[in-house]
């Protein structure tokens, strides 16, 4: 791992406070899910039914692609397409400047952290108006999202008090849950008047109709998409899905997964800009399709399963490594399980190959999953590519994290290993010289204490107790 990350993962290990609010947060969340989904073989042909869906959406991602433009084309909706983050930034600042808007009103959109548009706008000039509380507070806080979908799960109830105290001095100061979230609204809403733009994520893009579908439950993604005149749209290009009828089981899985509801308190479907007769709504609707590596990553036939994901965290709910260290020692906008999967692959192993590292391979994850990622499986496949000199391999970065030293040993043991006699004499001689053995080798005996080798092997001893070599 690379010192960064380790530095990273040692200060959220200190930081005992952020570890109690996020270990009782997931225990919430673990806890609702299971409730959520009383009847296990129910759970599990739900689980099939939106594997299915999304393996197909991943495999006609093209065509979908293509007739997704077609359908939002024909509703209305102005299609753009972002080979990476910087370009869909420019794309966003195109929309704004004809618009003459010098803020935006936002809805929650991981996609948005990942284009890095909050800090592009602001330097350009145009303020960036967050809706959603969890990423008010940590807009406030001048932090990054902790979790995919409770952006600041990791602060408890006194640090937003407080943080809002600060930040609204002249309001009553709010302790309770219900007064700091009238309190935001009160405060806020104010502000929310008049915005010009408004931008929003997407949950499920539907090729068949054109119709943009955003899940959400305090109304600001409403806000977002209909009091502004313009509203930009932006979804990595895997949100697509095929046919409206595939919407209700993914909603189902989503939101049961996510946090335990049978369904948000809102769901907004976006067919266009408003209609003649209509009284509200924006008058113009953009969608941006953003690339960013994900072209790459459906291009490896097993590794492009990672783009089946809802962003359900229930990944994230259930790791043992994310619930000790929280979002923020990943460094990255995806962190837990599906950040381990993503991250490397969007940025490269070279600069995010250690994510794949940090894993005990348990396999909760994969057991969450409601749309069946195998996890563990991409875990190993990203650190063989690690370390892989395969020429063809798509996935960037792929070799970058091979060490010749290393490597030469593993070379060595398997020669050794295909070798009965080599393997012998090895292990005898290892046995004699056992006292010899490192009693450290960093980073493993950082927090594991070195294995003694058995001075005589298993086989010898075998033997010796009168096991024969043929059964
Ligand atoms: S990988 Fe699976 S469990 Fe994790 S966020 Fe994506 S859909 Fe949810």
């Amino acid at each position: 791992m690379t010192t960064e990350f380790r530095l990273a993962i040692g200060a959220a290990l200190r930081q005992d406070r952020v570890r109690g609010n996020i270990r009782r947060a997931m225990d919430g969340l673990v806890t609702k899910r299971r409730e959520a989904f009383p009847d296990p073989q129910e759970r599990e042909s739900l689980r099939d039914e939106g594997a299915a869906i999304r393996a197909e959406s991943v495999a006609r991602l093209p065509e979908l692609l293509e007739e997704l433009e077609r359908t939002c084309t024909g509703n209305g909706i102005q299609v753009h397409w972002a080979e990476t983050g910087a370009d869909a930034n420019q794309i966003v600042l195109g929309i704004l400047r004809a618009a003459g808007a010098n803020a935006i009103l936002k809805g929650k959109s991981m996609v948005s952290e990942e284009m890095g548009l909050n800090e592009f706008l602001q330097r350009q000039g145009i303020e960036a108006l967050e809706t959603d509380l969890g990423e008010i507070i940590i807009q406030l806080a001048h932090e990054a999202p902790s979790h995919i979908i409770a952006p600041a799960i990791h602060k408890d109830r006194a640090e937003v008090a407080a943080l809002f105290r600060k930040h609204f001095p002249d309001q009553p100061p709010a302790q309770q849950i219900e007064e700091l979230t009238a309190l935001a609204r009160t405060v806020m809403r104010e502000r929310f008047r008049g915005m010009t733009a408004g931008l929003s994520g997407v949950n499920f893009a539907v090729a068949e109709t054109g119709t943009l579908c955003l899940v959400e439950n305090e109304g600001n993604g409403r806000l977002c998409t209909t009091l502004p005149d313009v509203h930009i749209a932006v979804m990595g290009i895997e949100k697509v899905v095929a046919r409206l009828d595939q919407v209700p089981t993914l909603l189902t899985l989503l939101t049961r997964s996510a946090t335990g509801q049978p369904i948000t308190t809102y769901v907004n479907m976006i067919s266009g800009p408003r209609r003649a007769g209509e009284k509200d709504g924006p008058t113009a609707v953009h969608l941006i399709l953003l690339d960013n590596g994900r072209s790459r990553i459906h291009a490896d036939p097993e590794l492009s399963a990672t783009l089946r994901c809802i962003r359900c965290a229930a990944c994230m709910n259930h790791c043992p490594v994310y619930a000790r260290l929280g979002g923020h020692a990943y460094g990255t906008v995806y962190p837990g399980p599906i950040g381990s999967i993503l991250e490397p692959q969007l940025q490269g192993l070279a600069v995010r190959g250690e994510m794949a590292e940090a894993s005990s391979l348990c396999g909760a994850c994969a057991e969450v999953c409601p749309v069946r990622i195998p996890i563990p499986r991409l875990l190993n496949r990203l650190r063989y590519e690690a370390v892989s000199t395969r020429a063809a391999s798509p996935t960037l970065g792929h070799g970058s994290r091979r060490l010749v030293v290393q490597s030469g040993i593993w070379r060595l043991w398997s020669w050794t290993c295909a070798h009965p006699r080599a393997y012998r004499a090895l292990t005898r001689l290892l046995g004699l010289l056992r006292r010899l053995q490192p009693t450290r080798l960093p980073p493993w005996t950082d927090t594991r204490e070195a294995p003694r080798l058995a001075p005589e092997s298993l086989h010898r001893q075998a033997r010796a107790a009168g096991f024969s070599d043929r059964a």
